[in-house]
């Protein structure tokens, strides 16, 4: 059963499409099973249905005009309870529905279960049998595999449109795909999809006028790989066995043959072009080796492969490669949108991104907050295939992306820009004015960056210094590691810009998701293992290089202080400072003037929550990172897309460690700041000034919506809120009382602009 499965599997996720996939479920089912029939209904919420998609046994026609009604039939049984129903004779079931046009009659034995997907019933899988008979649990947990491995199909089939074209009317109106929030903001306009240069399988469909002439690109793209695989061989020809050079002979054969390229003229000639072409015929007959029971001919896929990602390179170098100009308003949408692609879109045609790759802290979400435009990474349903010139919204507040959304969706998140550029242009007055609240409590308000073309927007958003200088991203742009000159240079030109305001520069923070190409680390658990502090005080080479860029860099400024990542041990601290003390004492020594700076601890590991009282005595500030905090105290992975909706830093127990550390802090008389992206969400503005936090840093975009906040509270009212929030059960809760509170302060903006 196992081998069968894995075979079933392999040939679903081979699959062109849902339609191609539901067609080999149900036929390798009914064979696998020795049934008499297997069927698939989708669920379609929209027109309140389960419409039969596909089946193997019942009368072929009744696909796509067989459906039944929500809560009518075995199989609203199936879908309600989310349970498998095994019957040995379904017409006695009560709810049992006879429906002519499939021949059902003659069929007693019954067995369904959900195709279930993120708690969603996406459709029901069924078995019948002729004779009555109960089904044994093998032959259940079988088709409960399979509806699993049905629901990432279907899943993947919704995220990409193409369960919208064979089930028109599917789902409520376009696809929403939930992803990780990359940069906040609100953007509409026109998929445009990327993808990296000889990955096939990235590659999208795109409709071509003139499809003699790109039947023209492709044979001649064709030529030159035969006469680049015919000099291989005969280059190496001398140098290889006679078996060994059979591959090249194959390899001749498949272009020559003809199948893979008379199949893709074919798609060519039918409007796609070469490359979507390509990838298809490529995809498909990749599969037919893979079906194969002789395992040197399953190998043969990968020729197909290989050949194919040559025949595509052959294609991007020719000079007709050209991608469509840009959309006005462009989406940018792949598997992996890098830092690249995104600077090489002109800046006022960029409207958003949606990558199937990538974390909040990727550099393609560090560019994309810096240059202001919204972005949804880590969205792992995202099929780009069909996504060229959809319509698309880009929700990086929560997270979410609109495949051709209905018109009340965009209408909706039209209105939310533009009210959002409204208020944003209202703002801009706040800039000269302090962040304090109504009865005159100041807050200090910090900008968190890692690039050096923050520098300017930081200066301009009337930022009060830096908070967060997350030295890695200098680290990771480069091919080795930076020499401690190179780093003085870079810290130089931020402390300078900033001067006397305090920049405070994290030490290497690398390891979890911040990985340097030039230092691999592999590891199971890599948020759990060695990350930040852990290695910089394992390469202490490494440290003292840093912290002497950083001492260096200070001379004749003062406005250094210092930062220590993932302290989860009080020792860590304490050797952080040896190490420090002892690269000053040697430039000292060397006759360098230099002054010690101020050093603090990120409290974002729960054990430093517990001895923040014992950290402040230690050091001169505390400063949350509620990132990681939040991802260690509720056991969420910050950049998982599926527990997305889990992470939430307005979680009370999060709050309440955040207060916890305010009031160690300040019982030793340490000034305490939040740096995670708490400190930029102005709906925690008052929470967290209600806990007394002295200092927020966060991203510059978020600067000025935070600073209409602080102004429109009171330190009271704020304490006031905070105790309410601290005191909830869950972060629902907190959520909903928020946004009432800053709807009665008349911050309704916020919200309503998604802030
Ligand atoms: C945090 O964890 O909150 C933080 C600010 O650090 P980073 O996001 O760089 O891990
Ligand atoms: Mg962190």
């Amino acid at each position: 059963m196992l081998e069968v499965l894995r075979r079933i599997v392999q040939e679903v996720s081979d699959a062109r499409d849902l339609e191609q996939a539901l067609g080999v479920i149900v036929q390798r089912v009914k064979q696998a099973m020795a049934v008499d029939v297997c069927s698939v209904y989708l669920a379609n919420y929209h027109r309140r249905q389960y419409a039969l998609m596909a089946t193997d046994g019942l009368n072929p026609s009744a696909v796509g005009r067989v459906s039944f009604r929500m809560g009518d039939g075995l199989v609203s049984v199936v879908a309600d309870t989310a349970e498998p129903l095994n019957l040995a004779n379904a017409p006695d079931h009560a709810q049992y529905r006879f429906v002519a046009e499939t021949g059902e009659a003659r069929y007693h034995g019954f067995l369904g279960v959900p195709i279930v997907h993120h708690r969603k019933v996406l459709g029901v899988l069924v078995v019948r049998q002729g004779e009555a008979r109960c089904f044994g649990d093998e032959e259940v947990a079988f088709l409960v595999t399979m509806a699993a491995q049905l629901a990432g199909v279907i899943a993947h089939a919704e995220a990409s449109g193409s369960l919208a074209e064979v089930q028109p009317g599917y789902g409520f109106g376009g696809l929403v795909l939930t992803g990780v929030p990359g940069a906040p903001g609100v953007g509409l306009g026109t998929g445009m999809v990327m993808y990296p240069p000889a990955r096939l399988e990235a590659v999208p469909d795109r409709q071509v006028a003139d499809t003699e002439a790109e039947a023209v690109t492709f044979k001649t793209a064709v030529a030159t790989v035969q006469a680049e695989i015919e000099a291989l061989g005969e280059r190496l020809g001398a140098h290889l066995s006679t078996e060994e050079r059979a591959l090249f002979e194959a390899y001749s054969m498949m272009l020559g043959s003809g199948s893979l390229v008379d199949k893709t003229l074919e798609r060519i000639r039918a409007g796609n072009w070469a490359s979507g072409a390509l990838r298809e015929t490529v995809s498909q007959q990749a599969r037919v080796f893979e079906e194969m029971d002789d395992p040197y001919l399953r190998e043969r896929a990968e020729d197909i492969r290989d050949l194919g990602r040559r025949i595509l390179l052959c294609l991007q170098r020719s000079g007709r490669r050209k991608p469509p100009p840009y959309p006005e308003r462009t989406i940018l949408v792949g598997e992996e949108i890098t830092a690249t692609m995104l600077a090489e879109v002109p800046r006022e045609r960029l409207a958003g991104v949606i990558s199937a790759r990538g974390s909040r802290s990727s550099h393609v979400a560090i560019l994309a907050r810096a240059m202001g435009v919204p972005a949804v990474v880590g969205v792992a349903d995202l099929a780009p295939g069909r996504m060229e010139g959809c319509h698309m919204v880009v929700d990086g507040y929560r997270g979410r992306a609109y495949v051709n959304p209905s018109l009340a969706v965009r209408a909706e998140y039209e209105r939310l820009a533009l009210e959002e550029a409204e208020l944003a242009a209202g703002l801009e007055d706040l800039r000269d004015l302090a962040a304090e609240t109504r009865d005159g409590r100041r807050v200090i308000l910090h900008v968190n960056t890692g690039l050096v073309s923050d520098i300017t927007p930081s200066l301009s958003s009337g930022a009060e210094g830096i908070g967060l200088y997350r030295t890695e991203f200098p680290f990771m742009v480069r091919d080795r590691f930076p020499s401690e000159e190179e780093q003085r240079l870079i810290y130089r030109q931020v402390l300078e810009a900033f001067a006397p305001r305090p920049v405070v520069l994290r030490t290497l923070d690398v390891g979890g998701d911040k990985p340097l190409a030039y230092f691999p680390i592999t590891e199971d658990n890599p948020f759990l293992g060695w990350r930040g502090i852990r290695i910089t005080l394992d390469h202490p080479e490494i440290f003292l290089v840093q912290v002497r860029a950083m001492l260096r860099a200070n001379k004749g400024l003062g406005n250094l202080r210092l930062l220590l990542p993932m302290i989860s041990r009080v020792s860590e601290v304490d050797e952080a400072v040896v190490l420090l003390r002892r690269a000053h004492q040697e430039l000292v020594e060397a006759g360098e003037d230099l002054a010690l700076p101020e050093v603090g601890v990120m409290v974002e590991v729960p054990a430093a929550v517990y001895q923040a009282d014992i950290l402040a005595r230690r050091v001169d500030f505390l400063s949350v990172g509620s990132n990681d905090l939040t991802q260690y105290m509720l056991a969420v992975d910050r950049n998982n897309s599926r527990v997305a909706e889990l992470y939430d830093a307005l979680h009370p127990a999060v709050l309440q460690a955040i207060a916890q550390v305010v009031a160690a802090g300040h019982r030793h008389g340490r000034p305490v700041s939040v740096c995670g992206e708490l400190a930029g969400d102005p709906m925690a503005t008052p929470v967290l000034l209600g806990m007394g936090v002295d200092s927020l840093s966060m991203s510059v975009a978020s600067l000025p919506w935070v600073k209409w906040a602080v102004r429109n509270f009171s330190a009271d009212q704020a304490r006031e809120i905070c105790r309410e929030a601290m005191a909830m059960e869950n972060t629902q809760a907190v959520r909903e009382r928020l946004a009432e509170v800053l709807e009665q302060a008349g911050l309704g903006g916020l919200i309503r602009a998604g802030k």
